[in-house]
């Protein structure tokens, strides 16, 4: 692959995003992307859509999901690329840990419920369906639709925020374990803006080591929640480890002001996910 423009990291109502995988897509050819990934949080629940939607308007899609994760204390989150999503033990975990998504939000919920006019109904209404991974985001959009918050970006100042008073701790996978049901899925397993120092505390290199030692593929250096000197240092561990550098939006629709294709992959890259993947690339 020449001079094309990939953006590995995409949302969509399937999680927090706020386009449907069709409208992802159809965003994506309009942002003049060759490839598009779709990753929600902890699900593949909006793959098949997707793929629909890619052959039909000729927009390459990568499958993959951003995996939830946890390192001794610390919120750590894990693209999966090209991944059999019929992995039991997978989907094992996802399951468990969409569980604990639910239940955190629903305490959130009860805590804001004492001071703010708001119900878990309000929140659920703010997602798509049935099937759609429950997140702080959807609290923060209830919290918009009931003209408490002006966005979703001021819900996350302070209502919704990790040092907020509402804010309540789940339990997702170790980083560790993640690293290796990844892999042992037949995907891709690359940290999702690692560097990103305003989200709370970040990976030091020793941690990166040994997640490269259970089979890390690569680093999303390119994000926009990374510094120069973190783009820097990650793409310096890179090529210490021979690890795969990615670059992406994190794309969320409306809910952030991410914009697709504002941090791009090298074709050569995505080459290598593919080469390690049992997932095909839509092409
Ligand atoms: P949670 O996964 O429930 O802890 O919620 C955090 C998620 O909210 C992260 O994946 C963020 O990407 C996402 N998010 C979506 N919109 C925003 C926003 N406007 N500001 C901050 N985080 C956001
Ligand atoms: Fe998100
Ligand atoms: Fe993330
Ligand atoms: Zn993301």
């Amino acid at each position: 692959m020449g001079d094309v423009r990939i953006d590995l990291h995409a949302h969509t109502t399937a999680s927090d995003g706020t386009t449907s995988p069709t409208e992802l897509v159809s965003q994506a050819h309009d942002a003049g992307l060759d490839v598009v990934a779709i990753t929600d949080h902890d699900t593949a629940v909006g793959w098949d859509e997707a793929v629909d939607a890619a052959r039909l308007q000729g927009v390459g899609l990568v499958r993959g999901m951003e995996m939830s994760t946890r390192y001794h204390g610390m919120s750590v989150h894990l693209l999966a690329y090209l991944h059999d999503r019929d992995n039991p033990a997978l989907v094992a975990e996802l399951a468990r840990t969409r569980e604990q998504r639910a239940a955190r939000v629903r305490a959130m919920v009860d805590k804001l419920a004492r001071d703010y006019p708001l119900t878990w109904d309000d929140v659920v209404a703010q997602a798509d369906g049935a099937t759609a991974v429950l997140g702080r985001p959807h609290i923060a959009d209830a919290l918009v639709a009931a003209g408490i918050v002006p966005d979703r970006s001021a819900a996350f100042e302070h209502l919704v925020s990790t040092s907020g008073p509402y804010y309540v701790r789940y339990h997702p996978t170790p980083t560790d374990q993640a690293v290796a049901l990844v892999r042992a899925a037949g995907g891709v397993p690359v940290l999702a803006h690692p560097g990103a120092e305003s989200r709370g505390q970040i990976l030091p290199d020793d941690a990166i080591a040994t997640l490269v030692d259970i089979g890390l593929a690569g680093v999303e250096a390119h994000h926009r929640d990374h510094s120069p000197v973190q783009v820097a240092r990650l793409v310096a561990l890179a090529s210490r480890w021979d690890l795969l550098v990615t670059g992406a939006s994190d794309f969320h629709g409306t809910g952030k002001p991410n914009r697709l294709g504002e941090n791009l992959t090298t074709g050569d890259v995505l080459d290598a996910i593919a080469a390690q993947g049992v997932t095909c690339v839509v092409m």
